[in-house]
């Protein structure tokens, strides 16, 4: 008997579909998450529905990777178009999608060279490798001998380079032996920064605002101070904007709240408006010129479907004035949440529509409420303990808020 058949034959003893797509997850699937139990089987816009027909708002955005809501139409015709076409060529020959798309994101980000790569813990271990290489040839730190400093609190994906500088035990636990080279500093705290700077300091590595970490937003002018400490000693800031960027916080990316103008960024999750994996590490001419062939890559990285995606989700971003949508709307959603008399909320806080809303300890943890909320139709995620990330699409309009507030309203204050 096949897999399918057998799989088929199980399913017909189940009297609920939800517990068989659950089941047979946890059957055949390694257990590194604990999503909440909804099986999504549909998206539009902010709405998703399951497998029983039952209508959700999503307000996590997979991380803030639908800022463009699900399956816009726009990217959509773009993927399936460019998939007619050709989808992969490998970095071995050229494509006629690439360029365009490095140009935009030059354009939008204000730094002139692009290297593509495709989830968000690539692009970071790109920018690692960059700024120790520049470290090299043009700082002078002696081989090997390179700091990066990053923050407590970081989150930037999952691989052993990045883990190595995480300072949340679970991510470690079990997976030494980690890389040397990073420095950990308080997040936010300027002082911190000057004291752990070295002449082997090769970057400060740094979210604009934290947001695996429970969105934590640091004091007004921590940027605009660590740039001014990194331009006076030779260390290049590089900001981690795969959350915070491409509208998610009110503006196209979290720095420009200061005007600061860092050596070099990291995007990903929106970049394809959640059709694809697509990230990039975004620099100066002097540091990307580090990298010569055959120094980096990756198969998929810069593939024409990926380019064409790419382009269509930042053509969303900028054409439906999403940015000013999720200041406007952001402002808008956190006066209400602030507004709540709610005995569980401890503080409201974030930028656009990049929202924690933290909880006493005493509430008993932000994942009941998050189910509660699921039950009402409301599809929210904890961060950390005590906070609910409330992140939606950055489509949703204030009748949506309403919609939503009116739930959150309930569960919160009850
Ligand atoms: C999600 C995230 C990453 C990692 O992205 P993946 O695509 O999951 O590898 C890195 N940095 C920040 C700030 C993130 O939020």
């Amino acid at each position: 008997m096949s897999i399918t058949n057998i799989l088929l034959q199980e399913q017909e003893i189940y009297s609920q579909k939800t517990q068989y797509y659950i089941d047979l997850e946890s059957k055949y699937g390694a257990n590194n998450y604990h999503p909440l139990d909804v099986v999504i089987a549909k998206g539009k816009g902010v709405w998703v529905w399951d497998i029983e027909g039952d209508q959700y708002l999503d307000f996590l955005s997979a991380y803030s990777a639908l800022n463009q809501g699900h399956c816009h139409p726009k990217i959509l015709q773009a993927m399936v178009e460019q998939a007619s076409k050709v989808t992969l060529t490998s970095r071995a020959f050229r494509n006629d999608q690439l360029g365009a798309f490095y140009q935009k994101l030059a354009q939008i980000s204000g730094l002139p060279k692009v290297l593509p790569m495709n989830s968000g813990a690539e692009a970071v271990e790109t920018a690692l490798k960059a700024v120790r290489k520049w470290a090299y040839q043009i700082k002078g730190i002696p081989e090997n001998q390179a700091e990066i400093i990053v923050c407590d609190n970081n989150f930037a994906g999952r691989t052993i380079g990045i883990v190595s500088f995480s300072t949340e035990a679970q991510y470690k636990e079990g997976f030494g032996p980690f890389t040397p080279g990073f420095k950990v500093i308080p997040f936010g705290d300027v002082e911190a920064l000057v004291k752990a700077i070295t002449p082997h300091t090769a970057a400060f590595l740094v979210e604009p605002i934290q947001g695996e970490g429970g969105i934590i937003v640091p004091p007004a002018g921590f940027l605009k101070a660590a740039e001014q400490i990194c331009r006076d000693n030779q260390v290049l800031l590089i900001l981690d904007e795969i959350q915070t960027g491409l509208g998610r916080t009110g503006k196209m990316f979290a720095h420009q709240y200061e005007d600061v103008k860092p050596d070099g960024i990291t995007v990903g999750k929106a970049l394809s408006g959640g059709f694809y994996p697509i990230s990039a590490f975004i620099s100066t001419q002097e540091v990307m010129e580090i990298f010569n062939p055959g120094d980096h890559g990756s198969t998929f990285g810069g593939n024409p479907l990926a380019a064409a995606i790419g382009n269509a989700a930042l053509d969303v971003i900028v054409e439906e004035n999403l940015s000013e949508r999720a200041a406007i709307i952001g402002e808008y959603f956190q006066k209400k949440l602030r507004s709540l008399n709610s005995p569980y909320i401890k503080q409201v806080r974030g930028k656009g529509l990049l929202i924690g809303v933290e909880l006493h300890p005493e509430a008993g943890g932000a994942r009941r409420f998050c189910k509660a909320l699921a039950k009402e139709g409301l599809l929210a995620k904890e961060t950390r303990d005590n906070v609910i990330r409330f992140a939606p699409p950055l489509v949703i309009s204030t009748e949506e808020i309403d919609w939503a507030m009116e739930r959150i309203s309930k569960i919160l204050t009850a």
